[in-house]
């Protein structure tokens, strides 16, 4: 719980920043590293000090896996509303439809961007990026009292997560969110489970919204150690645990000699 308290403090800090950035005058930038591929594809340059803007970001992912889409992304904290509308909507007997897509569209939405900026000469994830959408309309609507295009793209995305798939454009259709996976994907921060505490209840599987499966630990790149799973599980059945590269075979044999005992204990039941 006090998990989800500080995700939603920093989430809704995040927006602040975005508010109020533009009056600061800071020595310093940080930027989104979807920004830095889609600028080499559209450009053809390598601007030297974007690419060091684009390090404590880098370096954070590689550490802490997908933790931008779960604890930082303005449009996260927007789009997880979703679920709560969705919930709303069965209650009064409205019945949204749930289809599922292939997440590897996204990682092909990351090629084609960066293939279509490189032809085109434009930054195409400027267009379809959510957080930079946001961004950039938040700044319209103080500049100029209005809101541009960009809010089309995020309203719409917005309806067809509450009435056709939930939490479908980062699951399966962020380019960002594909990139941040691939640069998390090695993390030392994971989410592991207990099997001795664990008692299969599925409530961890139904709090994660991305349908990831941390009851069987099979989370994988896509987890953005929300640790929504983590809040509705019994105390230390699942937890945040930091795992270095040289700790996970010996982790690995643990698990599956677990399992096997669990196994041979059905057996002889
Ligand atoms: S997948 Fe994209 S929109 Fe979703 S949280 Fe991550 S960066 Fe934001
Ligand atoms: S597995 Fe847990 S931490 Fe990972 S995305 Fe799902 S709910 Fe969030």
């Amino acid at each position: 719980m006090l998990t989800q308290i500080i995700r939603r403090t920093i989430q809704v800090s995040g927006i602040v920043l975005i508010i109020f950035i533009p009056f600061l005058s800071l020595d310093f930038n940080i930027s989104d590293p979807l920004t830095f591929i889609g600028n080499i594809f559209g450009s053809g340059k390598f601007y030297f000090t974007l690419f060091v803007s684009i390090l404590p970001l880098v370096i954070i992912t590689a550490a802490l896996g997908r933790v931008y889409c779960g604890w930082i992304c303005p449009m996260n904290l927007i789009f997880e509303l979703n679920g709560k509308i969705r919930k709303i909507l069965i209650k009064i007997g409205v019945k949204p439809f749930n289809v599922s897509f292939a997440r590897l569209n996204k990682y092909a939405l990351l090629i084609v961007g960066a293939a279509l900026s490189m032809i085109l000469g434009v930054q195409v994830f400027s267009f379809i990026y959510p957080p930079i959408i946001f961004n950039r309309e938040v700044i319209h609507l103080i500049y100029f009292g209005s809101v541009g295009t960009g809010a089309v793209v995020l309203v719409t995305i917005f309806l067809f997560e509450i009435s056709i798939s939930q939490r479908a454009w980062c699951r399966y259709f962020c380019p960002g969110g594909a990139l941040w996976s691939l640069l998390g994907a090695k993390r030392v921060l994971n989410i592991t489970i207990d099997r001795e505490i664990c008692d299969d209840c599925g409530k961890c599987n139904l709090a994660c919204e991305f349908g990831l499966d941390p009851m069987r630990g099979r989370m994988g790149m896509e987890c953005d150690n929300c640790g929504k799973c983590i809040s509705k599980c019994k105390p230390d059945a699942l937890k945040y645990s930091m795992i270095f590269p040289w700790q996970k075979k010996s982790i690995i044999r643990r698990r599956r000699h677990h399992k096997e005992d669990k196994e041979l204990n059905l057996a002889s039941n």
